[in-house]
């Protein structure tokens, strides 16, 4: 690193957080907004980086990304684009794989074998953005030092140094943290961990799914929430017995309407799929062999299954850095609009950051790829040059489900900004329907399914302008496309 840039990068690390915060983790069973009355400041002692004697196990010693996931995939890529990774980075992976678009997982992934699946190479970052697919030769093409299935274990923040779980001693002078979430796990006692009970947040959870699937007879899926979505319509897309289970009223509470939902859980019935909803598992039941046969509810009920998944969320994978300083109180590591932790040199970016989401002024921790993308290149960004500019970032979730060839029909969704106020449904899911959320007259949030490419381009501009909208105009709307003529029309006139 250059003493400009090692000067930049240190002046950029004393920069206090201004603004307030509050907490948003939209993982959690419900939106969960708390309001914390800190004034987190980044302490300004400068870091030190040297290399005296060569007992370190990483070659390019100079910035250390931990995790090799999506994040780490978009912040190798910002280090290419500023001319520093070569001879300079080291990425440390608990994985044995290259990052990769992790959402292909409960996508393409579990297409049916039939059905032309997405394998690695295909799917490494940064393809998830239309960037250069970035495989194992292209990290070395680059000069960026990979040590695979290694992972890290504990870190000493005075000597700047990391243990990794084979012992290896690692040096770094900036480290990023992009150790992302693991699956949420019911418990053992439970039967959590029998087998054919899956839990999918890899390849290789994917590749056992898989395993289990081409035998699979009757597959219950644990959870209405993203994964449990996708995973339900993959094994509907296999053509298999499936019912999904879930302890609330209806799919993805924490973000759709009752009515919304009520238009996906119908078409998932029209494709076999069958509902057990306000359901909580009492136990996973086992037959002689220790092979999961059924999932007994609290109520007493039973459903037979060969094969079950759980997707109950996710917890942020903090443990090696939890006593060194770094608060890790707020669900997640927090740092500040550059990513900064409060320990000076050190960073964390994608899903395991808390950050200020500058735009709803509270803190929150997003565990979606759009922001391991944009947090990645934001992070590195600022590390590597005078910028100091904060995150302003505008939340965004998508999914989609049923694309396999000769599916009844693609289903695809996105959403933009913030799920407050009242909302307004516009389209009868023929294909489309838009959902509007609209708090003191203004539009907060707004969701497409099956938008053309330009209407999906229009919903950043109106979650980002929050135009006022009057509701009862709205409603009027007698098409999609009329309700966003509209509101795009308000944000025109709100700028004139
Ligand atoms: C199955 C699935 C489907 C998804 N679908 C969508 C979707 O449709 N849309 C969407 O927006 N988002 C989706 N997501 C979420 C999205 O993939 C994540 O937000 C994104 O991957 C976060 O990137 P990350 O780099 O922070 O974490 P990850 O991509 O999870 O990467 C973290 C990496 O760090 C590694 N690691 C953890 N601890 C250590 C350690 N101590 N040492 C070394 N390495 C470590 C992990 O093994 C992993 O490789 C999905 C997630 C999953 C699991």
């Amino acid at each position: 690193m250059s003493s400009v840039r090692k000067l930049m990068a240190s002046i950029a690390n004393s920069l206090p957080l201004k603004h307030g915060i509050s907490l948003w983790c939209p993982q959690h069973a419900s939106l969960n907004r708390t309001r914390l009355p800190s004034s987190f400041r980044s302490s300004a002692s400068a870091r030190r980086y040297g290399v005296v004697s060569c007992a370190f196990a990483n070659e390019n010693r100079e910035f250390v990304i931990v995790g090799g996931g999506n994040a780490a995939g978009y912040a190798a890529r910002t280090f290419v684009e500023h001319g520093m990774a070569d001879g300079k980075l080291c990425i440390v992976s608990k994985e044995a794989f290259a990052p990769y678009e992790r959402p292909a997982l409960t996508k393409a992934y579990l297409f049916p074998l039939d059905k032309k699946p997405a394998r690695l190479p295909g799917f490494h970052t940064c393809v998830g953005s239309g960037g250069e697919r970035q495989t194992p030769d292209w990290y070395k093409e680059k000069g960026i030092e990979m040590l695979y299935e290694d992972p890290v274990t504990g870190i000493d923040i005075e000597k700047q140094t990391l243990t990794t779980n084979s012992g290896k001693l690692l040096k770094y002078g900036s480290l990023i943290i992009a150790t992302g979430c693991t699956a949420s796990r019911l418990p053992d006692k439970i039967g959590g961990n029998l087998p054919g009970v899956h839990y999918i947040r890899d390849v290789a959870d994917a590749d056992s799914l898989i395993s289990s699937l081409e035998k699979a007879r009757k597959v219950v899926v644990v959870g209405g929430g993203y994964i449990g979505m996708e995973v339900a319509a993959a094994a509907a897309g296999w053509k298999l017995d499936t019912t999904i289970i879930f302890p609330e009223n209806h799919l993805l509470q924490r973000l759709f309407t009752p009515s919304l939902a009520r238009r996906y859980e119908e078409f998932y019935q029209e494709n076999g799929v069958k509902f057990v909803k306000g359901a909580s598992i009492k136990n996973i039941e086992a037959g002689s062999d220790g092979h999961v046969t059924a999932v007994k509810l609290e109520n007493g009920s039973t459903i037979e299954a060969d094969t079950i998944i759980i997707g109950i969320g996710a917890k942020p994978a903090v443990s090696p850095f939890e006593r060194v300083g770094m608060n890790t109180t707020v669900g997640g590591i927090q740092v500040d609009g550059q990513f900064r932790t409060s320990v000076p040199g050190i960073f964390a970016i994608g899903d395991v950051a808390a950050f200020p989401l500058k735009m709803y002024n509270r803190i929150a921790r997003v565990e979606h790829v759009d922001h391991a993308r944009r947090s990645a290149q934001h992070c590195i960004n600022a590390l590597l040059t005078a910028k100091t500019h904060l995150y302003d970032y505008l939340p965004y979730f998508y999914s989609r489900v049923f694309e396999y060839e000769g599916s009844p029909r693609k289903i695809w969704w996105q959403f933009f900004g913030d799920n407050v106020g009242e909302t307004v449904e516009i389209g009868n899911f023929d294909p489309k329907i838009a959902t509007f959320w609209i708090d003191s007259g203004k539009l907060k949030g707004v969701l497409l399914e099956s938008g053309s490419p330009e209407e999906f381009q229009l919903l950043p501009k109106l979650a980002r302008s929050q135009p006022h909208v009057a509701i009862a105009k709205l409603q009027k709307a007698s098409s999609v496309e009329e309700a966003l003529e509209l509101a795009h029309a308000s944000v025109q006139a709100g700028a004139v």
